[in-house]
């Protein structure tokens, strides 16, 4: 372990719960980090992403006795160490679709991020993506290690907001400043795929959609699995006797019932395969449209849990083959 890291992980510690991905007795995974001087920027994936730690698979959004109300926003101090350019895209997408809710904001703020340039391995992206200077301009982090090729010694810390600076400062490490970049708006990150999100805006490729209606099981464990799946209910539970209750935001899936039931139980998507091409569709027309980025990031957690083994890069290579005139 590098002391210069140690030491920045120390001084954030001091202000942060800090978790990282690490090996625990259930594999690798993301834990709370105890061991300071044991933490090592991997390019491995864990299964579960940083999702919950943005958007929590269930959170209260307030809560009400009579006629007050009070938000209930979390606002715990919590540093994430060790996130890769695939979870720095979808924290970007993060802070896009909830830049006006109150909620994420609050606790997006007490978040720490401390992020690195390993690339995770082609099985695991299938973006391919190498690391670049305009990484570094284009994503949201506190700081970024850039790390020399195939080593994990000699980083070079970058500062990409005010309090990733001020921590730096404190330990009185070199680092590259550009915390400046937090008043700017994110310059365009990748061409956007027009052929697949031309295919998808109709779903008129039925070949690839009659198939997956076959083999899909509607479990939704790819929404859950998968870090740039945001959707969401919302559930009210008042206590009529007392007059108090709460509303709670909690994690949906698009493969599921109720998700696509009007008032009066109407379902206006209730075969597989307008669902998943529902998903397909929101990943790579809508949000490209609404965000300029695509909603998929690669990481290719889809495929690790489905029980059908639907593998997304096999399925967007099919809409790709399939003849426009189709
Ligand atoms: S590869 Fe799958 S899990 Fe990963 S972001 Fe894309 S759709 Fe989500
Ligand atoms: S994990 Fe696979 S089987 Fe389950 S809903 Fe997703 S695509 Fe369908």
């Amino acid at each position: 372990m590098e002391e210069p890291i140690k030491k920045l992980l120390e001084k954030i510690a001091e202000e942060y719960r800090l978790f990282a991905p690490q090996e625990i007795e259930d594999g690798f995974a993301i834990a709370e980090l105890e061991n300071l001087a044991a933490w090592r920027p991997s390019d491995r994936q864990p299964l579960f992403s940083f999702k919950k730690f943005f958007v929590p698979a269930c959170e209260t959004l307030m809560k009400y006795e009579g006629a007050k109300q009070e938000e209930t926003a979390n606002k715990e101090k919590i540093g994430l160490v060790g996130l890769n350019l695939l979870d720095l895209k979808y924290v970007l997408l993060y802070d896009l679709v909830f830049a006006n809710d109150s909620n994420y904001q609050q606790r997006r703020q007490n978040i720490f991020i401390v992020a690195h340039n390993q690339v995770p391995p082609p099985e695991e992206n299938f973006t391919h993506k190498e690391f670049g200077e305009e990484d570094l301009m284009n994503f949201s982090y506190d700081v970024f290690l850039v790390f020399g090729k195939d080593s994990q010694k000699d980083a070079l810390f970058v500062a990409g907001s005010k309090k990733g600076k001020e921590v730096l400062e404190r330990c009185n490490l070199e680092y590259k400043d550009l915390a400046w970049r937090e008043a700017h708006q994110p310059q365009k990150l990748e061409e956007i795929p027009a052929k697949i999100q031309r295919r998808l805006m109709f779903p008129h490729n039925e070949k690839v959609w009659e198939e997956l209606n076959e083999r899909c099981l509607r479990c939704g464990k790819c929404t859950i699995a998968c870090p740039t799946c945001f959707c969401f209910r919302l559930d009210d539970k008042p206590e009529l006797e007392k007059g108090t209750g709460e509303r709670q935001r909690c994690w949906d899936s698009c493969f599921f019932d109720e998700f696509h039931e009007v008032t009066g139980g109407h379902d206006f998507n209730p075969e597989i395969k307008n669902r998943i091409h529902f998903w397909y569709y929101h990943k790579f027309a809508r949000i490209p449209k609404e965000f300029n980025m695509t909603g998929c990031v690669g990481c290719k957690r889809c495929h690790r849990v489905c029980p059908a083994g639907i593998d997304i890069q096999e399925v967007i290579k099919k809409i790709l083959e399939i003849d426009e005139n189709d």
